[in-house]
């Protein structure tokens, strides 16, 4: 079992279980609450019990802190630690921002995902939204907000990134991250491939277009939501009030339906 050729930064940590019980068959992606470089990640995990075997910082620098042949201390689960390569990627946003990742972050992490794949004979990442795919998140094992709601809406992505490139198609990384159908599922989510279908702004980011959303429910019903473009809570309860007073179902997620009346379609 080999490690990534893509590390750009080593530091062992002490916190894990010595040799995985059994093969390489999953990967685990977590967010670090925090835009730590790679190296202070490092230093992290030589304390906290806890670590990862990759880190990615926000500049796309890749780190190894335990070997892909050893169980990290990641999940909460040992036996998805036992299976999966852990992966913990920086924030470059706070909180108010669903824990942003930058691109560069998020291409290096489609990068590594790939020569994971490739080196451990995995030949598909499936992300279904469970446990059971073989793309996998913190918070399906345990009560955690990792990987935070702007990470959790990329996995998709990442998934169809990766499969691409394992399929040798050359349309694999020309597309920009922001062209991406996203949708958060816990704090509530905006239906990008509808809002798409509504606006002519095709380079919008998420973040813009939730903005967007905000301002629309502001005008519409009175709501005083900050125009953050983070879909949290207050956004998915204005959501709700909205498709109350419309006659739409009322879920807190802006799908087809209550996209298309919010936009005037
Ligand atoms: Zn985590």
């Amino acid at each position: 079992m080999s490690n990534s050729s893509l590390i750009a930064y080593t530091k062992l940590s002490p916190n894990n279980s010595g040799k995985r019980k059994y093969p390489i068959t999953k990967i685990t992606i977590h967010h670090m609450a925090g835009n730590l470089s790679i190296e202070q990640c490092g230093e992290v995990f030589q304390s906290r019990q806890a670590s990862a075997n990759y880190g990615i910082g926000s500049d796309g620098r890749v780190a190894l802190y335990v070997d892909e042949a050893n169980r990290s201390w990641a999940s909460s689960n040992a036996d998805n630690d036992n299976r999966a390569v852990t992966i913990e990627v920086a924030n470059d946003g706070g909180e108010s921002s669903g824990w942003h990742v930058s691109q560069r972050a998020l291409e290096a992490c489609v990068g590594l995902c790939v020569d994971i794949c490739k080196r451990n004979g995995i030949k598909e990442l499936v992300y279904n939204g469970t446990k059971h795919g073989t793309l996998t998140m913190h918070c399906m094992f345990a009560a955690t907000a990792c990987p935070g709601p702007y990470l959790k809406s990329r996995f998709p992505w990442i998934a169809d990134q990766v499969n691409k490139i394992l399929r040798g198609d050359t349309s694999a990384g020309s597309v920009p991250v922001s062209f991406v159908p996203a949708k958060t599922e816990e704090e509530g989510g905006l239906d990008m491939a509808t809002i798409r279908t509504l606006t002519t702004a095709q380079q919008d980011t998420y973040d813009e277009l939730v903005k967007t959303v905000q301002i629309l429910l502001n005008a519409k019903i009175g709501t005083k939501l900050a125009k953050d473009g983070f879909y949290g809570p207050k956004t998915a309860a204005a959501v709700k009030t909205y498709q109350s007073k419309n006659g739409l179902a009322v879920d807190g997620m802006a799908g087809p339906k209550t996209l298309s009346k919010l936009f005037g379609v």
